[in-house]
């Protein structure tokens, strides 16, 4: 199909005496295809098995130099270049492991020349993960850990260039026949697991409204219905503040209780909560007896372990417009020692702006203690 459609008589009148300029006159066709219709960054993809190839290295070259003086010049095949390395590098600019293919291949290192010519060094085969990738080997033993920007993981060695006959020339053998042909580069393969780059990790049973609170608070478009298991990865939304600070949250998927024996999802989403600064607590306030809720969900972090459930939390009473919550609220905040207790509804949108200020509060007070800590 013509990109332009062009009336006739004008492009007769562009033979003519007075050119006429085609971007002037011509109309771009709109395209019949629809749009598609895929759902597109939705959810991210977190875990991924890849097979990493490093290049293979130039092989060396067989040569004998003839000059018009000399006919019999001696030996001068060069060396291959060295094959590319495949290179894992952590990077702010990406978010998951959706571009990244599941074998990794580096480029070949080039043949060595006539004259003593160097064969070409492969470039590096340099990809991009987001910031808090973990790398396994096969067997399960954490490899590397990419927990800052710029740190990088050399995950396949590309081969070294094999020797030219120049090389093996000594003085017993002054002609030498022989060179080394370029070794294969390294072939391993990894699982490369994303723990959450979230600063605020969202914590709840199914139902409790958490994909309701990530999209009120974000522009992340995690489906909301009134059944369990309704998200089953986790989502990522970014909350701006009028400074220009992010904050990252994860709306992480519901727990059930047991969740540790496997029931329900299981708690490997709990992993992505590990990176977490902040852990946000939402609770159904218009359930029965909201405070065992919060119980179960300690419960649950302790069983996985680490040092999730000594983080700092923030805990909040969600579906505060439902009446029933009131006098639940009431009861949640003299069960429950935190004095943090916030009620809020996120369908209504009430009480979100006292909560996007209280979580940068208490992240930005935990920060500070953290670099005093370390300091
Ligand atoms: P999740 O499983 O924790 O992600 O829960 P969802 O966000 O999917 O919400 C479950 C149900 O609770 C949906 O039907 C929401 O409309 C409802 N819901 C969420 N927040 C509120 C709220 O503040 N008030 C009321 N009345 N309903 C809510
Ligand atoms: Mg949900």
């Amino acid at each position: 199909m013509s990109l332009f459609s062009i009336p006739s008589r004008l492009v007769f009148k562009c033979f003519g005496k007075n050119r006429v300029n085609y971007c002037q006159i011509a109309a771009a066709l709109r395209p019949k295809k629809g749009k598609s219709t895929r759902k597109e960054a939705q959810y991210f993809s977190d875990a991924k098995r890849v097979r990493t190839v490093g290049g293979k290295g130039g092989d060396g070259c067989v040569s004998f130099l003839q000059l018009w003086c000399n006919e019999r010049a001696g030996p001068d095949g060069g060396d291959g270049g060295n094959g590319g390395h495949v290179i894992l590098q952590a990077s702010n600019d990406v978010r998951n492991f959706n571009h990244v293919s599941s074998v990794l291949r580096a480029s070949e290192g080039g043949i060595g020349g006539a004259k003593e010519c160097h064969g070409k060094n492969a470039k590096h085969t340099v990809i991009k993960v987001p910031i808090g990738t973990v790398v396994r080997s096969g067997k399960g033993l954490i490899v590397a850990d990419l927990a800052t920007a710029d740190l990088m993981f050399v995950a396949a060695r590309g081969g070294a260039g094999g020797k030219g006959n120049r090389f093996f020339t000594t003085d017993k053998e002054t002609s030498p026949k022989v060179c080394e042909y370029g070794p294969p580069g390294e072939d391993s393969s990894y699982i490369l697991e994303l723990r959450s780059m979230a600063e605020v990790g969202m914590i709840g049973f199914p139902n409790a409204g958490k994909s309701t609170l990530l999209n009120a608070l974000t522009r992340a478009k995690p489906k909301v219905a009134p059944y369990a298991f309704t998200t089953l990865r986790p989502h990522l939304g970014t909350v701006q503040y009028e400074d220009h600070v992010q904050l990252t949250i994860a709306d992480l998927p519901g727990l059930v209780p047991d969740a540790h024996r496997n029931k329900g999802l299981g708690i490997q989403f709990l992993k992505h909560a590990e990176r977490c600064t902040l852990l946000l607590f939402v609770l159904d306030a218009s359930a029965p007896e909201p405070w065992t809720q919060y119980q179960q969900l300690k419960h649950e972090l302790e069983q996985f372990g680490g040092s999730l459930a000594n983080r700092p939390q923030l805990v909040v009473a969600n579906k505060m417009d439902v009446p029933a919550s009131a006098s639940n609220y009431e009861q949640l905040q003299q069960q429950l020692d935190e004095p943090k207790l916030l009620g809020i509804s996120a369908k209504m949108g009430h009480n979100l702006t006292q909560l996007l200020s209280t979580i940068r509060t208490t992240y930005e007070r935990h920060k500070t203690k953290q670099q005093m800590g370390s300091s």
